[in-house]
């Protein structure tokens, strides 16, 4: 099964993914997690990536389209994947096309998950992710048993330099103007799959079984 998940931030896409991936047992690919690392790493992808993502940007899509290109020949894709955060804009979209073209492969779901603004600067502004693990939490929808403490490994949490109110608009504009046009694209391809994202987190996960399981 070859997944796309999309949404604004602080949708909940990458909560939902820890789920779909576990049940489906198939990779979760997440941009935003793979240039986090590298800016954590200092690599030269680190170093061109972080302006951008501190200003809330995009960025180029020549960058995220290469690591998306190399990703998607690892072994572990063969029996699908989940893309979380790519594509966001359309020429990501039409340029991951023609890569699943070559490859003889394509997707079969886009599972949008849909979420109101004031409830996305509530979510992003108290999310807090593990250094060591990447889990997520929030402060105060899903906080960690102790405080600033990671439930799963102990690690330290700490609040993404993008995740400050200012960045967050920006992010938001964003998303409205670069991203949110692909569900058109999507559903010309009848692969768009709409979810409320409000709400219990166990409950809009069966929401997207249910719609997985039908496909
Ligand atoms: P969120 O989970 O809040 O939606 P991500 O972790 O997916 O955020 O992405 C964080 C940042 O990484 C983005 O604001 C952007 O700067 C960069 N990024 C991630 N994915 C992409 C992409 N597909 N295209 C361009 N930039 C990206
Ligand atoms: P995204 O990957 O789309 O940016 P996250 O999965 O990181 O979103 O979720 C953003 C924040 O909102 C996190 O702090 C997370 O714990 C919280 N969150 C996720 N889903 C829900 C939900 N259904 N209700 C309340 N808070 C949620
Ligand atoms: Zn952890």
């Amino acid at each position: 099964m070859n997944l796309i998940l999309l949404g604004p931030p602080g949708a909940g896409k990458g909560t939902q993914a820890g789920k779909i991936i576990s049940k489906y047992k198939i990779p979760q690919i997440s941009t935003g997690d793979i240039l986090r690392a590298a800016v954590r790493e200092g690599t030269e992808l680190g170093k061109e990536a972080k302006s951008y993502m501190n200003a809330g940007k995009l960025v180029p899509d020549s960058v995220v389209i290469g690591i998306i290109r190399d990703r998607l020949k690892h072994s572990d894709c063969a029996n699908g994947y989940l893309l979380d955060g790519f594509p966001r804009t359309i020429a990501q979209a039409e340029e991951l096309d023609k890569i699943l073209l070559a490859m003889g492969n394509k997707i079969n779901a886009v599972v949008s998950v849909e979420v109101p603004d004031q409830e996305i600067v509530n979510r992003v502004s108290g999310r807090r992710m593990c250094k060591d693990c990447g889990a997520v939490y929030h402060v105060t929808f899903t906080p960690p048993k102790t405080a600033n403490i990671c439930d799963k490994c102990g690690g330290e949490l700490y609040q993404r330099d993008d995740d400050k109110e200012a960045t967050i608009k920006a992010r938001l504009q964003i998303y409205k103007e670069q991203t949110e046009p692909l569900k058109k694209y999507y559903n010309s391809k009848n692969l768009l799959k709409e979810v409320e994202g409000t709400g219990d987190i166990n409950k809009i996960f069966n929401k997207i079984e249910s719609i997985l399981d039908n496909i």
